[in-house]
Parts: structure tokens; C-alpha cells; sequence
């Protein structure tokens, strides 16, 4: 972990947190719909002039890494495979500082073909998202016919030495909620590590139904039918909660994100592909670094620019608060 004391301009909120974990969308665009995040026809994508480019991506990225004080970055999006030219992008982080933990959300398409080039230019870890191993369940959840690719994936990326490889997956009751516990078996008969999300108001539909959502306990009670959970103390700023499976040494993670909230202990900030900083995925406000960055703003601007983003960072997402309002970007434009 590199050290956070150097920084000129630690990224603090008002409640003493200090971010030091980067999300970078790399695209807002996507190869499939999965049904709690996009609709069936997709959306009005970013025009390209908008995206940073690879240049004033990893000039933002050497700024928080050298004066901000972060320590980790994550690509995501959208799907972050869509990003031409991804092997370089992370190559140009690594050279900023080896000590950049950097690692990658995908939903695997694709994959196969970047692992090994990926684990070349210096990713440390990847999270692969996968709800379901039965092909018909796949295709109704993300309206589209791809599960062998995803599995290729993920055959690709441990063969590349990615380790370790996470699954993120989200339960939906009427599609694959039962096959939890195989999800789970099977993710340890792969030495891969299982991790259910509780779905989150950030579908660009605006559909997501608090009744209907699984919660982490739902999950939790389904799973304790099958195998022996214990807790695990490791969690950190991590947003999952680990568990320890019959003993081990395989784990599974629930990421509570509504109903065992992580906010008080959350070390993130995000940069989106068109180069808005979020404080907080449910932030209804952004700042403007792109702007800062074309208009010819110092690194000492853009710093401060980027620190003070943080002030407004608010205690928890409100989602239980009876005014709450969904932010105006989906989360595939914020990145997940
Ligand atoms: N396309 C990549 C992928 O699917 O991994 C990266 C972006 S995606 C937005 C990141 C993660 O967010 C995925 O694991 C996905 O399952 C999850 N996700 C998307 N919409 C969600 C929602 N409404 N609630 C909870 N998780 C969601
Ligand atoms: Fe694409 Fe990821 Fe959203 Fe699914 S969750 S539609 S893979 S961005």
C-alpha cells in the first residue's frame, strides 16, 4: 500500500473520512442489458468527445495518485472492455507508481482474449460479474446469450494468474435467487470467491423495488441452509462482509450496500468516463475536471478542485430517508 501522509491534499470529507480508492469509468457504453441496470434497447451513449481520452485520463490518475493520496484504482463503467486500448491505460497507471493497486469490474466479454495482456501491464485483481450458470437464466437476466463467454473469462483470467478472482452477482427473486447456494459451490470448486450485491435504486429505468430487492439477511438464510457461515473481522473499508465457508479456507461476501450500509467507514471517490468527480455513488452533485483540465487549470488547481469535491460528501446514501432521489446518472454512467 503506498503511504496517504505525503499527500498536499488528502481527500477528507467533513466526517473524517479520506478516500484513498479511485472507481474510474472508463465508458459508459455496454454489451449487455442486464435488466437491474440498463433497459433492453440500452442508452443514449456519451459522444466520444466528451470521454476523456487516454492522455488526460492518466494525467487525472498521476494527480490523485501524487497529490491526493490515493492508493487503489478500479476501472469499471459500463463495461470497461469496451475501452480501446485497456492493456495501455493500465500499463500508464502502473508507470505512474507500482505501488497503484489497480484492478478491474468487468462483465467478462470478452475476456478471454485481454487476461493474459491485462495481468501483463500490471492488474492486480479483477472482479468478474456473474448472476447465474444456467445459459437460459443468463440470457433473460442480461438479454443476451453469452454465459460460455463469461466462463472463457474467467478461465482466462486465472490462467493469467489474477488472484484472487472475485464473482459479483446479484439475486433477483424470480430468476436466480435458488441457485445461490450452487453459485457458491461451484465458485469453490474454482478457487474463485463469491460475493452477492443487494440491488441498489441506480437502474436507469428507475424500476428497483425495495420489496423486491433480496437483502443481505435473505441471503444470509438461504446460504446458512447449506453451509456453515462463519463471520469474518477482516472487512475494513471493504464492502463486503466475508464469511468463512465450513470451516475454509473458502469465503463468500454480501455486500449489504442498502440494508448494512458501509458508508461510515468508505474510503471512495469516483471519476467518470466524461471526467466528473462523485463523492458517493448516490452524489447528486459533481465537479467538473474535464472542464479544469481542457480550460488549461494547473495539477494545483485540479488538486484542490478535487479535494474540496469531498466536502459535500454526505454521512450515508439516504436511501431510507423519505425524500430520497435516485441520482440522475444510472450507475453504468457512474461506474460501479
Ligand atoms: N459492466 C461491468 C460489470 O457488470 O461488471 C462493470 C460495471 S457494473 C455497473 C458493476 C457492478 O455493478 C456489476 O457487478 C453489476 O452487477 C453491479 N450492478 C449493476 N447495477 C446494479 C444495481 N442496480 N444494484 C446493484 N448492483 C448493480
Ligand atoms: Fe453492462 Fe455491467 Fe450494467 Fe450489466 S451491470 S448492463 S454488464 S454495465
Amino acid at each position: 500500500m503506498m503511504s496517504t501522509t505525503a499527500a498536499p491534499y488528502p481527500l477528507v470529507d467533513r466526517h473524517g473520512r479520506v478516500a484513498t480508492d479511485l472507481r474510474v469509468s472508463l465508458t459508459d457504453r455496454c454489451n449487455l442489458r442486464c435488466q437491474y441496470c440498463m433497459p433492453a434497447e440500452g442508452l443514449e451513449w456519451m459522444p466520444n468527445d466528451e470521454v476523456l481520452s487516454d492522455t488526460e485520463l492518466i494525467h487525472l490518475l498521476r494527480i490523485a495518485a501524487e497529490q491526493l493520496g490515493v492508493t487503489s484504482m478500479r476501472f469499471t463503467g459500463g463495461e470497461p472492455l469496451l475501452r480501446k486500448g485497456l492493456p495501455g491505460i493500465v500499463a500508464g497507471t502502473k508507470a505512474i507508481s507500482s505501488k497503484i493497486e489497480i484492478s478491474l469490474t468487468t462483465n467478462g466479454l470478452g475476456l478471454r482474449h485481454t487476461a493474459k495482456a491485462l495481468a501483463e501491464a500490471g492488474l492486480d485483481r479483477i472482479n468478474v460479474s456473474l448472476d447465474t450458470l444456467d445459459a437460459a437464466t443468463y440470457a433473460a437476466i442480461t438479454r443476451r446469450d453469452r454465459l460460455h463467454d463469461v466462463l472463457a473469462g474467467i478461465d482466462a483470467a486465472k490462467a493469467a494468474g489474477l488472484d484472487p478472482v472475485k464473482i459479483n452477482a446479484v439475486l433477483l427473486r424470480q430468476h436466480n435467487l435458488s441457485e445461490a447456494p450452487e453459485l457458491v459451490r461451484w465458485a469453490m470448486e474454482n478457487d474463485l470467491q463469491m460475493r452477492f450485491i443487494e440491488q441498489m435504486p441506480l437502474d436507469a429505468q428507475h424500476r428497483w423495488d425495495r420489496s423486491a430487492m433480496i437483502t443481505a439477511d435473505e441471503t444470509l438464510e438461504l446460504l446458512s441452509q447449506h453451509f456453515e457461515l462463519t463471520p469474518r473481522d477482516d472487512r475494513g473499508s471493504a464492502p463486503a462482509e466475508q464469511f468463512t465457508i465450513d470451516g475454509g479456507p473458502h469465503i463468500v461476501g454480501i455486500i449489504g450496500s442498502v440494508t448494512r450500509p458501509f458508508c461510515s467507514d468508505c474510503n471512495r471517490v469516483r471519476l467518470t468516463a466524461d471526467g466528473q468527480i462523485r463523492n458517493c455513488l448516490f452524489a447528486r452533485e459533481e465537479s467538473d475536471l474535464r472542464a479544469a483540465l481542457r480550460g488549461g487549470a494547473t495539477d494545483e488547481e485540479i488538486a484542490q478542485r478535487w479535494a474540496s469535491a469531498m466536502f459535500t460528501k454526505l454521512p450515508g446514501h439516504g436511501i431510507d430517508d423519505p425524500g430520497f432521489l435516485q441520482p440522475t446518472r444510472p450507475m453504468s454512467a457512474i461506474g460501479g
